[in-house]
């Protein structure tokens, strides 16, 4: 099995923290023996902040199969966004056109977090999880009901339960796909920090009812900066790696921003972002 060190640039979108030692597992075999001796996967990188010292990840961009069989959409967990929407506008159905321009995600990130945008989360279209369970080591699936009584705002069983190793999606024709997914692309470009910056999307849940993005604007923190991250001017809640951030210096303006927003505003904050 592949093993190598990479930058935490390469590993996630915001590139903090320091490079990290990643085992890529063939099949599921190899990944159940890394899953025993405790090792943790990332996915895209794209909601994940690396600690500066941490055990080994394990990656699943060997996990790359795609079925389409009827209205049914099979994905391994390796498989990106970007794959998904190639075929969605090959194919002309909808699907994850809501997330369309987020760099990098994969499947299995993408259920993990419960992605959503738009009014619209990946849980809606969900129709089953096959993951590796953890305690058991055995592959189980969650089914639809279990879906719904699992998955809430950016969040799901994972990864804690387990690593997911394919979801099957629901899909739904649609011939107009090509110009949701352009349309979706520009409202992104208009409302958030351009895509070439380094960042991991939101840094905090929206709290019930709450904007974080309003919260930390109305506290200050719209283009505030503390040695190498910054908060966006054009969206307070996307942090901007400006430079080689350690992870100190991730918790030292998190930190600084909840103690704020929660003295102001009486809210705590709580981070999308996972540390990984
Ligand atoms: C510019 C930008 C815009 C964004 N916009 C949005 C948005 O509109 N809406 C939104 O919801 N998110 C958004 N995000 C955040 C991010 O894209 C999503 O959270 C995405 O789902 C993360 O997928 P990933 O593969 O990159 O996961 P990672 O960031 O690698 O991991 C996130 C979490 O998922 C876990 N995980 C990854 N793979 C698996 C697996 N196979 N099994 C179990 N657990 C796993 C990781 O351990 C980690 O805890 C944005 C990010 C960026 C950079």
């Amino acid at each position: 099995m592949k093993a190598e060190v990479r930058n935490p640039i390469e590993l996630t979108t915001i590139g903090v923290g320091a490079p990290r030692k990643v085992y890529v597992p063939e099949n599921l075999s190899e990944l159940r023996s890394l899953l025993k001796e405790g090792l943790r996967v990332v996915g895209g990188g794209s909601n994940a902040v690396l600690s500066d010292e941490g055990p080994p990840l394990i990656s699943l961009e060997k996990f790359r199969d795609v079925t389409l069989s009827g209205d049914l959409l099979r994905l391994g967990a390796g498989v990106t966004l970007s794959c998904v929407l190639r075929l969605q506008r090959k194919n002309k159905f909808s699907l994850f056109e809501f997330l369309s321009g987020v760099p990098r995600a994969t499947v299995g990130g993408l259920v993990a977090q419960n992605a959503g945008a738009f009014g619209r989360e990946i849980k809606d279209f969900l129709y089953s999880v096959e993951y590796l369970d953890i305690e058991s080591g055995e592959v189980l699936r969650l089914n639809r009901e279990e879906i719904l009584n699992s998955f809430k705002y950016r969040s799901s069983p994972f990864p804690e339960r387990g690593v997911v190793v394919s979801a099957t999606f629901k899909v739904v024709p649609d011939d107009s796909i090509s110009e949701k997914i352009k349309r979706i692309v520009n409202l992104r470009l208009k409302k958030h920090p351009p895509f070439y910056l380094k960042t991991a999307g939101s840094t905090f849940k929206n709290p019930s009812g709450l904007s974080a993005g309003k919260l930390l604007d109305e506290c200050g923190f719209r283009g505030f900066k503390l040695k190498n991250l910054k908060f966006s001017e054009v969206h307070a809640n996307f942090l901007i790696n400006e430079g080689g951030a350690p992870f100190s210096e991730f918790l030292e303006i998190v930190e600084t921003a909840r103690e704020k927003v929660k003295g102001q505003k009486g809210v705590d904050l709580e981070l999308e972002v996972r540390v990984v």
